[in-house]
């Protein structure tokens, strides 16, 4: 028997009533595919892109040759700036594409440590994302400095008041991830700003989860360094650059480490000795992928002509509705929620915990679903708002119900494959 009100009409209704609905189109979408609930790991290809590749390597790549640098050598700089009001809260000259987001965390790292030499405290989150803790690992251990971890809960996220009571004025950087890889907590990015500036130190905001899927108060907070990608929700495709963002009153005090020939004053000027370029070129290291730049150009333009508002409201939407169909069909079997219950302390995604998680991971793609596993437990489901629907969520946890219902998921292996 189906539970009223949670019926396919039900699910149907609401994305009748959806005012972002015909985005979806915007995008390449295989009728007969399988439910992408997977956008957060990365977004789908923007129709768009489909072209503009083809110009780019056909036209400018094949005909125009090294030419085609009259189109290219901006390109970083016009991604950031179609980023810079609509998407994430900034000016023109704050953000560039550049490097990955890894490359771009040691860049602003390093030259935020280097800005306060006194200081020995680097304040981390011990459970965010590998390659920051790893990096962060080893410029302290290259400048003889303390990692001061603060742990947050799996599923609730940071705890602001633990990330406050680890202030004090030896801390030279606070590196947090915004909304939470695993869980899809939101951290408080105004408040530990402002309580990181009050004795002094600077911080680094790990965007990876939030561009494209909630407002980020960058200028509001007075935020002074952040990263992240292009290719989860902002769609830029496999492997596109990633952004970095320095607050403008900062950029002239800033140096980073990495001193490319991108980076320098006047690039064609051949200089044998480096001087660092005025305003954000300064954080660009060498000749970047342009190709890649091409598709987060595309996913960008997508992203500036909705605006993040009601992207934000279909997110919160769609992970309610996710929550809702948690509570009614899989919690009996053994599921709990593993993200902040309420909407606006989570991002797009929401994280199950099941015991035999990866085994159910590996049933729902054969029954056509697309989602995440992460460790150790954990089902992660993306629910990009620009192509989502309401009825892919009704069908994907229809199916899920029926796996565990039926148990078929126990003849899946319980080792993981190399990429999960
Ligand atoms: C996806 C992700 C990254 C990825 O970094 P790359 O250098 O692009 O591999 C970094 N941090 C967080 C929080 C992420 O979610």
């Amino acid at each position: 028997m189906q539970s009223a009100g949670f019926g396919v009409a039900d699910a149907q209704r609401r994305d009748t009533a959806d005012p972002l609905a015909g985005w979806r189109e915007r995008f390449v979408i295989e009728p007969d595919g399988p439910i992408y609930l997977d956008g957060n790991s990365l977004g789908r290809l923007p129709v768009a892109a489909v072209d503009e590749f083809a110009t780019a390597v056909r036209g400018e790549w094949g005909g125009e040759l090294i030419r085609g640098w009259s189109h290219w050598i901006e390109l970083g700089r016009e991604v950031g700036d179609l980023l810079a009001g609509p998407v994430l809260d900034a000016e023109p000259g704050e953000l560039v594409l550049s490097d990955s987001t890894s490359v771009n965390l040691y860049k602003l790292a390093a030259a935020a440590l280097s800005a306060r030499p006194d200081r020995h405290v680097v304040v981390v989150d011990q459970d965010n994302f590998p390659t920051d803790q790893y990096l962060l690992q080893s410029l302290a251990a290259e400048r003889g400095l303390t990692l001061r971890p603060v742990t947050a809960d799996l599923d609730a996220g940071l705890d602001t008041e633990q990330v406050l009571a680890a202030l004090d004025d030896d801390v030279a950087l606070v590196l947090l991830s915004h909304v939470a890889y695993r869980s899809g907590a939101i951290a408080d990015l105004p408040a530990i700003t402002a309580a990181a500036h009050e004795v002094g130190a600077l911080v680094l905001w790990d965007l990876c989860h939030s561009a494209g899927s909630v407002p980020v108060p960058l200028r509001a907070a007075e935020v002074d360094l952040a990263v992240g990608c292009t290719y989860k929700y902002l769609n830029g495709g496999p492997g596109s650059p990633a952004f970095l963002y320095v607050r403008r009153e900062l950029q002239a005090q800033l140096r980073q480490p990495i001193t490319g020939w991108f980076g320098q004053a006047d690039q064609f000027e051949m200089d044998s000795r480096y001087a660092p370029a005025d305003g954000i070129d300064r954080f660009l290291v060498g000749t970047p992928p342009v190709l890649s730049a091409y598709g987060a150009r595309a996913g960008a333009r997508i992203a500036a002509e909705v605006g993040i508002e009601p992207v934000r409201a279909k997110g919160m939407a769609l992970t309610s509705y996710a929550v809702e169909l948690h509570d009614a069909w899989l919690a009996e079997h053994g599921c709990r929620l593993a993200s902040p219950r309420d909407p606006q302390r989570r991002g797009a995604h929401v994280t199950l915990y099941h015991p035999n998680a990866w085994q159910l991971c590996q049933a729902w793609q054969d029954a056509g679903v697309l989602p995440d596993f992460r460790t150790p437990d954990r089902l992660r489901i993306g629910l990009a708002p620009l192509y989502t629907r309401f009825v892919d969520v009704y069908e994907a946890f229809h199916r899920l119900r029926e796996i565990l219902a039926s148990g078929s998921y126990r003849s899946y292996p319980v080792t993981r494959r190399r990429v999960t």
